[in-house]
């Protein structure tokens, strides 16, 4: 027996794509109600005392029923992140602890722990593929990890934690969402000398909404950062730098004070590990990833900051330098520091962002980057004509074609910035890759969200060529996800994929915006029509390593602040993150901040992303990209023969072996730290 599902809910209908369009706050409960309880009911089947420990009596009908209730939940999610209301966010809250719940109880589940072993323990498992007896091994690893050994006082703790934990997240997130749609700043004209037209335009109509005359700029980073990198008036850059690194901390509106739930956060995430027998938090994080141990990731940090620092301090010198002698300001204040190097930068490199952005016009620069995917992999995309049903009328739905005209995945485009919408750009999956026992083949469905700014004046959105990288990162991720080949949906895609290891192939493609072969057909100017001139490419080259040693240390500092956090911070209060974070940053940063500095408050990827103890990977996946890269260098960036391997390798295998295998069946060999440094500037003949 099946229990039914609602059928008048868009949420339970699992046939065709999500229907967001018409999901309502009032879907959510009834839906995740039931699909709690027909997961529920799988449970009990599949560890009934007379279920036999095969794959097809245990694990598939379990990954059907969670399935569900996981698509439904990413779609509430989804919503959650990028048209966010007030109903939809108490309706998602409201059913948060029972969801998380529910994980958290499967992942302990001592009749599943039981099947798993069992079967793993079975005369049938060697006659699984090995990418099953993968899934397995790391099932068991998961359920020792999600506190199902524990017993007694001792579990019941484990599961109040994690409760506790998924609440602490979206109060986290929270604060920070409510806190930079809070801060704004209504100008007059007289304050906006220098601040580029198209960020001008939207914040006077933005202001125009509102009612107020002038201009109205935000914390949003599309409006924060022009006023930063170009703004000539001095306190109006103070006004918003201030407001913006004191989101979300003691310093800023005190109902948005991310202090004291950073500090549960970070013990309750001790006390969990020492529940699972470790010492702390640091060492759970790293048993499921690439990197061995936390001395391993530090020591590879505190590496990459000594060859960098020397790069950072002259970066540094140079700017102080420039600041004192040509814009007469003895003192940088950090409000300063953005403004003076886009000053330097131009006067070094004559490069001027707001030039290089009036040539990456949006549909070109999407148009371009579709041709890159198609040349390497062979593969076509094509847009989804007709009504999407998606959150918002500017998203688009693509799909992903095989040469044989097969479909390989879909996914929704959402790039532009809006109320509502959570900050930064991610690729999310809808659904995976995954043949099901009786045969059928569900192709994957991914959403890449990005936050560009929107067209105004008629005119295509502009970006920066840091937006360009960014879109294709995003893209990377996607087509890791979509260009699977892998049957089993437990390491399809990304899923399985360690995740100091997951940011390969997104950090690969940004390589290709670095390419004139690819970048002359991202580009034509807004105005006169034209590709990029390739003067103005060699002036991008040759700037493209400006101020990177400063960067470099810039990331290395936020990445060892986060193991040390969950490695040996001394008090959990707000005084020990706050002394901990100077501490951190008097080891490695050649910059200090002002002390009202709070960024840590805001650090959104360790607090509520799922990066805890996991920041580094950054820069750890940055080393596989980049010596991944040098391939394409060696053998030609479009060559469609070094796409198809780096496709076989890598994209199309997932999770379903460990990344350093992927990596060497790629490169042929380890992973080589000189491939990155070389790429950012850093080795001595550059100095
Ligand atoms: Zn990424």
């Amino acid at each position: 027996m099946t229990l039914a599902l609602p059928t008048d809910n868009p949420l339970c209908d699992f046939n065709a794509l999500p229907d967001y369009a018409a999901v309502k706050p009032e879907h959510i409960e009834p839906a995740l109600d039931a699909l709690i309880r027909a997961a529920e009911q799988a449970l009990e089947q599949v560890t009934a005392e007379a279920t036999p420990p095969t794959w097809s009596a245990v694990v598939e009908p379990l990954e059907r029923a969670t399935e569900h209730l996981g698509r439904a939940w990413g779609v509430v999610g989804h919503l959650n992140a990028v048209a966010d209301t007030p109903a939809l966010r108490s309706a998602y809250n409201a059913m948060l602890p029972r969801v998380t719940e529910f994980w958290t109880r499967l992942g302990q589940n001592e009749g599943l722990l039981r099947q798993y072993q069992a079967l793993h323990d079975s005369a049938g498992f060697s006659g699984l593929s090995a990418t099953r007896q993968r899934i397995i091994d790391h099932a068991l690893r998961d359920f020792r990890l999600s506190g199902a050994l524990l017993e007694g006082p001792a579990r019941s703790r484990y599961a109040e934690i994690q409760e506790r934990l998924a609440a602490l997240s979206q109060t986290f997130s929270e604060h920070v969402l409510d806190a930079t749609a809070a801060h704004v700043e209504y100008v007059g004209e007289e304050e906006t000398a220098s601040i580029p037209a198209d960020a001008l335009q939207t914040a006077r109509e933005a202001a125009e909404r509102d009612g107020k005359p002038g201009y109205k700029f935000t914390l949003h980073y599309p409006s924060y950062m022009p006023v930063l990198q170009h703004g000539e008036h001095r306190p109006l850059r103070e006004r918003l730098y201030r407001a913006y690194v004191t989101r979300a901390s003691e310093l800023g509106d005190p109902q948005y004070d991310n202090s004291a739930v950073m500090a549960e956060i970070l013990a309750l995430r001790d006390e969990e590990a020492r529940l699972l027998g470790y010492a702390n938090y640091a060492e759970v994080s790293l048993v499921p990833k690439m990197a061995d141990t936390p001395e391993q990731v530090m020591h590879f940090l505190r590496d990459l900051a000594s060859r960098a620092r020397p790069f950072a301090q002259s970066d540094l010198d140079t700017l102080r330098a420039f600041a004192k002698d040509k814009l007469g300001m003895a003192q940088l204040e950090a409000w300063d520091i953005a403004w003076a190097s886009e000053k330097l930068r131009q006067s070094h490199y004559a490069l001027s962002e707001q030039e290089v952005r009036q040539y990456f016009t949006l549909p070109t620069v999407i148009a371009g980057l579709f041709r890159v995917i198609e040349t390497l992999f062979g593969v076509k995309l094509r847009k989804v004509k007709g009504d999407i049903h998606a959150w918002h009328a500017d998203v688009e739905l693509y799909e992903i074609e095989s040469a044989g005209g097969q479909s390989m995945g879909l996914f929704y485009l959402d790039l532009y910035v809006r109320d509502g919408k959570r900050s930064g750009a991610w690729m999310d999956h809808v659904r995976s890759r995954w043949l099901r026992c009786d045969g059928t083949l569900q192709t994957p469905v991914a959403t890449l969200t990005c936050n560009f700014p929107s067209p105004v004046g008629g005119k295509p959105a502009l970006l920066s060529h840091d937006d360009v990288q960014t879109l294709f990162h995003e893209f990377g991720h996607g087509l890791h996800h979509m260009l699977t080949q892998v049957d089993d949906i437990a390491v399809s895609g990304i899923s399985g994929v360690e995740w100091d290891a997951v940011e390969l192939p997104s950090q690969l493609m940004e390589n290709f915006c670095w390419e004139w072969e690819v970048l002359r057909f991202l580009t034509r100017h807004v105005d006169s029509g034209e590709p990029m001139p390739r003067a103005l490419f060699d002036k991008m080259l040759a700037a493209k390593n400006f101020q990177s040693g400063m960067q470099t240390l810039r990331q290395v500092e936020f990445s060892l602040l986060d193991m040390r956090l969950h490695h040996d911070l001394p008090t959990f209060t707000p005084a020990g993150i706050e002394a901990l974070v100077e501490e951190n940053r008097r080891e490695v940063a050649v910059l200090q901040p002002p002390a009202f500095n709070r960024f840590v408050c805001s650090f959104s990827h360790i607090f509520a992303g799922g990066y805890a103890a996991g920041y580094y990977s950054y820069k750890w996946a940055e080393v596989l990209s980049a010596d991944a890269y040098e391939r394409f260098e060696e053998e030609g960036p479009l060559s469609p023969a070094v796409g198809k391997s780096y496709h076989q390798a890598i994209l199309s295998v997932g999770g379903s072996r460990d990344a350093i295998d992927s990596f060497k069946a790629f490169r042929g060999r380890e992973p080589r730290i000189d491939a990155l440094l070389r790429h950012g500037g850093m080795t001595a003949q550059a100095a």
